[in-house]
């Protein structure tokens, strides 16, 4: 098990279609849809790791992840 200082979101843009559900839920609002129409981190700081995009994303292209995995 993996300690909170070394997760962070991963977002996977080839899988994201851009609906917005994770930045319209995410508690701390630190995703955005960015020019290419694809979920982005804007605030990696902000981020509480509380799992909600992972949750929400119906195409699986957010998810909390190690920050040294691939
Ligand atoms: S894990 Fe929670 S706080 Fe972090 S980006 Fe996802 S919804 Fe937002
Ligand atoms: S919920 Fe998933 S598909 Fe929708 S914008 Fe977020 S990452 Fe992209």
């Amino acid at each position: 098990m993996k300690s909170k200082d070394q997760l962070e979101v991963k977002i996977n843009p080839d899988w994201c279609k851009g609906c917005g559900n994770c930045v319209s839920f995410c508690p701390t609002n630190v995703l955005a849809i960015d020019h290419h129409g694809k979920s982005t981190m804007v605030n990696r700081e902000g981020c509480i790791l509380c799992g909600m995009c992972e949750k929400l994303c119906p195409d699986f292209a957010i998810w909390i992840g190690g920050k040294e995995d691939e």
